[in-house]
């Protein structure tokens, strides 16, 4: 930590701040400008009181961290991006990832003839909510562990393999057990036993935005898994809550040039969330891929008007379909496949 001391503060004020520096069990290294003293503090955080506290004193201006906080998902940790292996693909790798299928399963004919649709215009991974995160608790709740068997079957049937979102801890064996992929949603972004449960399980884990949370938080929420010896975690940005009303949500495409440039990690970006509407999907998608997403989540029912959840943001199977083919010429100029 640097602490920078007040300018012009007398010798004893000084001294009083060094002292309780190394009370708290830290080495400090002191430099005399012509204006004022700064210290620089050594010592490890996590097992002392955070120097933090500094800032309420008289003496000192402002306490400020020398290193980033995030340490494992930070770029300098890692110079290259992550390669997550799912199956037989790669997230991070050349190949832009689609991540498709509908918000919530709803039954097998619904989930199967997605699958199907989806896995043919070129999706390599099936999404689909079993246990929903819903606002209203009289809201469809999902399935549960009948969705999480609905799920299980696609995969056997099209190849395709599995993300589904964990809510909760009790649920990390089972739902890793069906899944490829565990998916962390917004609301539960900064629930750090989830994430270590999620973590523990060795799953990938795609890791949400949370609804009002910052890019600092996000990225030590991340900490979270790759600190529980999981390397294989990958950033989502679904949109944030801002005073805007045309958009459910305002999704943050600069997240994905900063993401890239602090985190080693993937990045992949949630239109469907992010936006809210179906008529504005297609071009978020082409947005995010010219700007570097690795992957895409895309919400596609085969009957969004009748939808048990998110009914106004799932793009029909034609218009995915459709959307699949207008990318091409995006996912080409951005060098990827
Ligand atoms: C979802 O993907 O269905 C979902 C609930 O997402 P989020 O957590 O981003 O709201
Ligand atoms: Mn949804």
């Amino acid at each position: 930590m640097i602490i920078v001391l007040k300018p012009n503060i007398s010798k004893k004020d000084e001294n009083e701040v060094l002292k309780e520096i190394k009370k708290l069990g830290y080495k400090p290294h002191v430099m005399r400008g012509v204006e004022r003293t700064v210290v620089g503090a050594i010592g490890d955080e996590r097992t002392h009181t955070s120097l933090e506290v500094l800032g309420s004193w008289a003496q000192v201006e402002s306490v400020m961290p020398v290193q980033k906080k995030y340490k494992l998902v930070s770029r300098e940790a890692h110079k290259s991006t992550s390669i997550i292996k799912v199956g037989k693909q790669i997230i991070g790798g050349k190949k832009l990832q689609i991540m498709a299928g509908p918000c919530s399963v709803e039954d097998e004919v619904q989930l199967m003839k997605t699958a199907h649709a989806v896995a043919k215009a070129g999706a390599t991974i099936l999404r689909g909510g079993a246990f929903k995160p819903r606002t209203s608790p009289y809201e469809f709740q999902g399935l549960g562990e009948k969705g999480l068997k609905l799920l299980a079957k696609a995969r056997r049937e099209t190849g395709l393999y599995v993300i589904t979102e964990l809510l909760s801890e009790a649920h990390a064996e089972l739902v890793a057990e069906y899944s490829d992929i565990l998916q962390i949603g917004a609301r539960n972004a900064q629930n750090f036993q989830l994430l270590i449960a999620a973590a523990k399980t060795g799953k990938p884990v795609l890791l949400k935005r949370g609804l009002s949370m910052r890019i600092e938080e996000w990225l030590l929420a991340g900490e979270y898994v790759l600190s529980n010896n999981n390397p294989n975690l990958m950033f989502c940005e679904r949109g944030i809550r801002t005073f805007e009303t045309y958009t459910r949500n305002t999704l943050d495409l600069s997240t994905i040039p900063i993401i890239k440039k602090e985190s080693h990690c993937p990045m992949v970006i949630d239109p469907s969330l992010g936006a809210g509407r179906a008529d504005l999907v297609v071009a978020m998608c082409y947005g995010a891929v010219a700007m570097g997403a690795d992957a895409l989540l895309i919400e596609v029912h085969p009957n969004p008007a009748e939808a048990w959840s998110d009914g106004a943001q799932q793009l029909s199977l034609e218009g995915f379909a459709k959307l699949m083919e207008e990318l091409k010429p995006f996912i080409a100029a951005a060098g990827r496949e």
